[in-house]
């Protein structure tokens, strides 16, 4: 695993998980506390994986915001870019996993802390040194958010930093479809690595074929890793050079949150001390390989971070 610095800019914050499964959020007879946050979780997940990792975010200056950096900290991942805010609250998610399989979302946030994360506050000299800057917050389309979220990819990508990128689509958060989409495609274009999922590649390109062709239609200039994630499929890459598909591996999943973020993490702590990696075919299907183990092991265990592996958990299953 790398030793250069990933540093993940985004969101932190508690999905609230209904105590007894397959029920609507109203119906809920209680919630338990999962902390979570797409771009949170990628920095444990490097730091699970023996990976330099730093969060870069705002959370309230409350019980729950106290909570959240404390366990960024308890899994190594550095502190000095997370921000208390003042005013607003930690962002809360109600989330659950309804017996018609749909994946229900209600937000607490108007706004909350991480929406009110504006540029001057960036710790600069922590974004100046990653070599691997990752983004995606769901807190894309709000001011002043939007703007620290551009200067950070600016600033990172001037300092010589891959940059990565997940969409994290959560269409409740969005006032359209269409703004989301247009939202999403502007600050594609700066990205060298690009996850998407399955869903969010149907989304995207406004066609529901999960195929190579469609897949295309998001190739842009000066890319150089486009991922598409299938869960149970493993994953599509594509590069300028190649392409192809990497199994995923037989394991029973019992809560796929956060799959997403523990392939990324893991893809992300093996390429940043080499990014040759990205142009040599075999090489990458290595890393990918291990990617999916790690997205793997993380649908075996409830929540995302408590189930996020270590290096050992993924060779394992690779060696099984
Ligand atoms: P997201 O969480 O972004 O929707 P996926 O669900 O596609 O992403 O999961 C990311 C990766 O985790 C997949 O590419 C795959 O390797 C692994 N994974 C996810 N679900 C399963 C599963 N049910 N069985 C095995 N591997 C899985």
């Amino acid at each position: 695993t790398g030793k250069g610095l990933i540093v993940s800019f985004g969101e932190m914050l508690i999905d609230f998980v209904p105590t007894e499964s397959g029920v609507s959020l109203a119906e809920a007879p209680g919630f338990l506390k999962a902390p979570g946050g797409a771009p949170a979780n990628v920095a444990i997940a490097v730091a699970r994986l023996g990976g330099k990792a730093a969060f870069v975010g705002k959370l309230g200056d409350d019980e729950f915001g106290h909570m959240l950096a404390g366990i960024l900290k308890q899994y190594g991942v550095t502190g000095e870019g997370i921000l208390f805010d003042q005013g607003a609250r930690t962002a809360l998610a109600f989330v659950t996993l309804r017996a018609d399989g749909e994946r229900e979302f209600m937000f607490y946030r108007n706004p909350s802390a991480d929406m009110l994360l504006k540029p001057d506050e960036l710790n600069f000299e922590l974004i100046k040194s990653a070599k691997v800057f990752h983004y995606g917050s769901i807190s894309l389309i709000v001011e002043p958010c939007r703007s620290a979220h551009l200067k950070a990819m600016e600033v990172a990508k001037d300092a010589g930093a891959l940059l990565s990128y997940d969409p994290n689509l959560r269409l409740p958060l969005w006032p359209s479809a269409e703004e989301a989409r247009k939202q999403i495609m502007s600050i594609w274009e700066k990205a060298d690595v690009i996850k998407v999922s399955d869903v969010e590649l149907e989304f995207l390109t406004g066609s529901p074929k999960i195929d190579d062709e469609n897949a295309l239609t998001l190739w842009k200039d000066n890319l150089k890793l486009l991922l598409v994630t299938l869960g149970e499929n493993g994953c599509r890459y594509y590069t300028k050079h190649f392409r192809g598909s990497v199994e995923a591996f037989h394991v029973k999943a019992v809560d796929t949150t956060g799959a997403g973020d523990s392939f990324v993490g893991a893809l992300l702590a093996k390429i940043v001390d080499d990014q040759s990696i990205l142009e040599d075919e075999q090489r990458l299907r290595g890393v990918l390989k291990f990617a999916n183990a790690c997205g793997a092991i993380t649908t075996t265990k409830k929540g995302a971070i408590p189930a996020l592996p270590s290096e050992s958990e993924a060779f394992t299953l690779i060696k099984e």
